[in-house]
């Protein structure tokens, strides 16, 4: 149960300083409709004290600091989390109602890993030297050198908090930048704890900074406008990209941008059913459908097309959606009654265009505290054509549209036909095919026979709209470092 949560008080962290603001704004729990948290929504002069405190950190001990001291630091964070998995467990899943054993599993150690992970690349990080022959003999030497990109924004979105948050945070503390972060208004909580942690472990001040708030007009477009910013990591909406490019355009920042997706998943004929009908009811479901890789589209090749919507069917009436501790629940509501209606309105968007409802496509009734919450049913449709709004835009929830396909080519065809290219997963057990249609994907990650499964050394990004660059492992740190080139005449 989530109702005796006690209301938390999320403050901003400014140059290693817990801050209040004038105004505030309350966090919904999307289990029940409870407040969990009052959150200090930083102004602009807030916003402008965090820049200015992490410019300062720049040229302070962190700025000094030896790279090993740094990594140290990284590790330190890494076992702060661990050690308060319990608060960030309990923050996480306040702020966002997913289950306790999705976020105990995914989340919360993927937020103490991802510290881990940078502080080992980092060490491993080169640059490239040659020699060069000169008129008079001598000769030179040229080499780069990686330096840090200075003060970093860091605009996070709700979905994994801060599984996300620290994807970007980790290289670009190892990287030896000072960052001003926003977490999503939804989720303001574990950045908040993880401002607590960086305390302790002895992050100088400045170094991370926490401004709580909202998009236009608020901490979001603050930091994206902030001539003292140094470059922008951003993951979230592909139109909220549009605005920050317009924002940071004046000021000619470096921008890394994970987006949205409208991601297919295709399976044939020959893959094992019950792996396939497994991994694309995960894929689908996972988080509530709330996972920017999660496919929205399906097509199954024809002659087991009825067979794999009714197994679909099933898995998703076998869901439960509870409250986030119990043990057998393993869907929870979405992120909030606003983020509801938008899905909600696909639900009705569907029906208008003809969609054959398979299951789901409505509210769920409880009977209990639930039905003030964000629940939503799993929901799949089958019989709209490939122009329908539902089969072509983003709905960000746990439902997907099944369409058959007779020929490897035309499952392509209808797998690309989209603005978007962030990920695919693909099921056969045909080797040579699996290695041809997965490479023939217009994604930045394509799955064979799994999704969501990934080295974090290995390039993530979308393609189209659904991002600008590539983070994870060297990626990340080059986009986190700005190289300079040395040449020494000898
Ligand atoms: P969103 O774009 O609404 O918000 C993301 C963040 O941007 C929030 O912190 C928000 O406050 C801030 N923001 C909003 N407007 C802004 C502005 N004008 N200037 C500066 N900041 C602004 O996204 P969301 O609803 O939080 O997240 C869901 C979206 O994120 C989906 O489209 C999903 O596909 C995408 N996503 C992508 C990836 C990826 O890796 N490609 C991962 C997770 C989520």
């Amino acid at each position: 149960m989530t109702a005796n949560i006690k209301v938390a008080e999320r403050k901003c962290y400014i140059n290693g300083q817990f801050v209040r603001s004038g105004r505030q704004f309350a966090k919904i729990n999307p289990v029940d409709g409870t407040v969990v948290a009052q959150v200090h929504e930083a102004d602009r002069a807030m916003v402008d004290a965090a820049v200015r405190g992490a410019r300062a950190a720049l040229k302070g001990p962190w700025g000094r600091m030896a790279l090993q001291a740094r990594v140290d630091l990284l590790r330190k964070i890494a076992e702060g989390i661990e050690k308060r998995f319990d608060d960030f467990l309990q923050a996480e899943v306040a702020d966002t109602g997913k289950p306790v054993s999705l976020a105990s599993h995914l989340d919360i150690p993927r937020g103490a890993a991802n510290f881990r992970v940078f502080a080992d690349i980092v060490r491993t990080y080169g640059t490239e030297s040659y020699h060069l022959d000169t008129p008079d003999g001598k000769g030179a030497v040229n080499y780069a050198m990686r330096k840090p990109l200075g003060v970093v924004g860091v605009i996070a979105p709700w979905n994994l908090p801060l599984l996300l948050l620290t994807w970007k945070l980790a290289p670009a503390l190892a990287c030896g930048n000072t960052i001003v972060a926003k977490p999503s208004e939804e989720t303001p909580s574990t950045a908040t704890l993880l401002a607590e942690v960086m305390h302790e472990a002895g992050v100088p001040a400045g170094v991370y900074n926490v401004v709580h708030g909202f998009g236009p007009d608020s901490a979001g477009e603050f930091i994206t406008a902030h001539p003292d910013v140094n470059g922008i990591t951003f993951t979230g909406e592909t139109a909220t990209g549009a605005a920050i490019m317009k924002a940071v355009a004046p000021t000619v920042k470096p921008i890394s941008f994970e987006l949205g997706g409208k991601n297919p998943g295709i399976v044939f004929a020959d893959c094992d059913f019950e792996a396939a009908v497994a991994g694309m009811s995960n894929a689908i479901f996972s988080n509530t459908g709330q996972v920017c890789l999660a496919p929205e589209r399906v097509y199954v090749e024809r002659p087991i097309f009825e067979r794999f919507v009714a197994a679909l069917k099933a898995n998703a009436e076998a869901l439960v959606l509870g409250f986030p501790q119990d043990k057998a629940t393993n869907m929870g509501p979405l992120i909030s009654r606003q983020h509801r209606e938008k899905v909600l309105s696909y639900y009705e968007l569907a029906r208008k265009e003809g969609a054959k409802v398979v299951t789901g496509g409505g509210v769920p009734k409880f009977g209990d505290a639930r039905d003030s919450g964000a629940w939503i049913q799993p929901t799949l449709w089958t019989g709209l054509p490939e122009t329908a709004r539902t089969v072509r835009e983003e709905i960000f929830g746990p439902c997907a549209h099944i369409a058959p396909f007779d020929r490897e080519e035309e499952a392509v065809e209808m797998a690309n036909n989209t603005p978007y290219g962030l990920a695919s997963t693909v099921w056969t057990t045909n080797l040579a095919r699996g290695h041809r249609v997965g490479q023939a994907m217009e994604v930045g990650i394509s799955w064979v026979n799994c999704w969501f499964l990934r080295d974090l050394r290995t390039p993530f990004g979308g393609a189209k709209l659904s991002g600008i660059g590539r983070e994870g492992g060297l990626h990340s740190l080059n986009f986190y470092s700005e190289p300079t080139n040395i040449c020494v005449k000898l």
